[in-house]
């Protein structure tokens, strides 16, 4: 490829809203261009690095006998309504009508589109089990889109649906798509972990996250130093801790004036205690049944635990109005004390949960169920009893894995970022069942697909390597994914030996496979370093006059300060060890 003829504008400038390192680089290589919040154009430089992710992606899915296809990504409402999905997925979906009315979405995923097809085509057991896959765009109205493609609205993505006879060879098929994808990001040269995680939206029993690890990531993961024990911090188990003795005596319950102040933080900034004395009391309708939830001053609810332990299909903070029905004060000055009887009158199903720290808690502080009012040295039992303690915040730091730690061993996890670039899921038959998609086994009876799907963020992957792999003058792209493998730099455009030898390196790499940059642009020989820096081309060649004067050229590699000059004889060999040899 002739760089005169490429379509690659590179910037100088950074462009003022990017704001990650991948985002920057991204624009100013003109692998992107933002065309509205979330949605951007590929251009051929972005695009061929996509393209390379997409061939790792596909021959791993492949070796685990994964089949292509390609599903609209325009979805009748229909199906949607079958699974009930319509009704759940909220605004991140977005919806749209034909010219005869009918309702469509635009696919952020495609679990129905999918069990449809294959309910309608595979009917025994002898056609299973059956993975397919495919490549596609992707659409989520993400309320904040951000970080470039990384969390784009419009994105590219894997997305893959097996479909098997019963649980286990769902499950043994699962393990081979961990393996699978650890290929795929080992490939790609990533620093990864598969992490457990919750299975959100999607639904299904269990799933994994594959995180490439960066400050920049947004996920929160936790990780245990003694054992493989890893989790993304909605998921993270935290260990029940005994009922811890009082050091201190308790005291009696206390009114304190704290007017117009309600957040843990004021409050204690206010009262000059510590959060770890605090506790919160959180409101929500559980299937519609009233449920307090309390947790430390210094953690997180969890909602999906809170969900889990409940048993609850669907789960939201009570509105402003019921809050106050049931706690008789305004938002942020309810407590736990008295709650429960006076809760239970209005609603004889009203349940009072707490995490297992608020047993920690002596001489605890919270709202004082009055307006601009605490209650000080709170205390368990004798003020408040809840229906049932359980685990229902976030990890802290601090906190002991739950796998050795349960064996007694004292490992304090470790937390760090991420960026999940794949999703793993085992759905079992949600999806079959609601969608009456079934097979007949070999006694000729009827019964549900069991499933799993697996995501991969291809487009995020590329954000995700340039997070891992750049320097302060550009990306470094390890060679399975670099746009080229060579950039060949001419230094004297107007030299006849400059261009012969340009031309037949250029032949000859290209014929031995190597895909190579010809920088032929009328441009400084200092711009051209920049650029290719910028874009991060593993080996550079530079034909300049004092090494062509002794039949040489100047190689130097995007990941070392080296430069060394080579016969241009043997260049072709040369090339193809330093690119052997290249992050390895
Ligand atoms: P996230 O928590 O980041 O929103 P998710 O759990 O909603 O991701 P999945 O439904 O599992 O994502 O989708 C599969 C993969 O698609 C994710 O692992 C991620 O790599 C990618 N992905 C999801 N949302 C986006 C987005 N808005 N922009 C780019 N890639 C995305
Ligand atoms: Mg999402």
């Amino acid at each position: 490829m002739k760089y005169s003829k490429f379509f690659m504008p590179t910037l100088r400038d950074v462009p003022k809203d990017a704001d990650t390192v991948s985002a920057k680089l991204m624009l100013r290589s003109g692998m992107i261009r933002k065309l509205a919040a979330g949605l951007y154009d590929w251009l051929p430089l972005g695009l061929r690095i996509l393209k390379k992710v997409e061939g790792i992606v596909r021959e791993e899915m492949n070796s685990i006998d994964g089949q292509e296809v390609w599903l609209p990504h325009v979805q009748p409402k229909e199906l949607w309504e079958e699974t009930g999905r319509w009704g759940v997925y909220g605004k991140e979906l977005l919806r749209f009508k034909d010219r005869k009315n009918s309702e469509f979405c635009f696919a952020p995923t495609a679990e129905e589109v999918i069990t449809d097809l294959v309910r309608r085509d595979v009917r025994s057991y002898r056609q299973l089990p059956l993975m397919v896959y495919q490549f596609g765009t992707k659409f989520r109205d993400e309320i904040r889109p951000r970080f470039g493609i990384m969390r784009a609205r419009e994105f590219y993505m894997k997305d893959g649906y097996s479909f098997h006879a019963d649980e286990k060879d769902a499950e043994v098929y699962y393990s081979k798509v961990l393996e699978a994808y650890s290929n795929i990001f080992r490939r790609c040269g990533l620093n990864f972990r598969p992490v457990e995680a919750e299975s959100g939206a999607i639904g299904g029993s269990f799933s994994h996250e594959f995180m490439v690890m960066a400050e920049t990531g947004e996920e929160e993961i936790v990780t245990c130093p003694s054992c493989n024990y890893a989790a993304n911090l909605e998921r993270a188990e935290c260990l029940p801790v005994q009922s811890i003795a009082p050091q201190e005596t308790q005291l009696a319950l206390e009114e304190v004036s704290t007017p117009g102040t309600y957040t843990v933080d004021d409050v204690a900034k206010l009262l000059k205690e510590p959060k770890e004395k605090f506790i919160k009391t959180l409101f929500f309708k559980a299937d519609e049944i009233p449920v307090v939830a309390l947790v430390r001053g210094d953690t997180d609810l969890n909602l999906p635990k809170l969900a889990r332990v409940l048993g609850a299909k669907t789960i939201f903070k009570m509105s402003e109005e019921e809050y106050a029905r049931f706690a008789g004060c305004d938002v942020g000055f309810a407590g736990p004390q008295g709650l429960k009887e006076k809760a239970r009158q209005k609603d004889p199903k009203f349940k009072l949960v707490a995490d297992h720290l608020i047993k920690s808690v002596v001489n605890g502080i919270s709202g004082a169920n009055l307006k601009d009012s605490h209650s000080k040295n709170l205390n368990g039992p004798r003020d408040f009893e809840p229906d049932l303690f359980a685990d229902l915040r976030n990890a802290i730091r601090g906190d002991f894995c739950p796998r050795c730690g349960a064996k007694g061993q004292k490992s304090v996890l470790n937390f760090s970022r991420g960026i999940e670039v794949g999703h793993t899921f085992k759905l079992g038959t949600k999806y079959s069942a609601s969608m009456k998609a079934e097979y007949l086994d070999e006694a000729g009876k009827s019964r549900p697909f069991v499933m799993g799907c697996y995501g991969i963020g291809v487009s995020r992957v590329v954000a995700a390597a340039i997070e891992q792999n750049h320097d302060d003058n550009g990306m470094m792209w390890r060679k399975e994914l670099a746009p080229f493998q060579v950039v060949l730099i001419p230094v004297k455009l107007d030299d006849a030996k400059t261009l012969e030898w340009s031309k037949s390196i250029y032949n000859d790499l290209t014929r031995a496979g190597i895909e190579v940059l010809l920088d032929d642009r009328e441009e400084r020989a200092g711009v051209k370093f920049k650029d290719a820096d910028l874009i991060g081309i593993p080996v550079k060649i530079t034909l300049g006059e004092k090494g062509l004067s002794q039949n040489q050229a100047e190689i130097k590699t995007r990941n070392s300060a080296q430069a060394e000059f080579i016969p241009l004889d043997s260049i072709v060999s040369e090339i193809q060890s330093k690119l052997k040899q290249y992050n390895q």
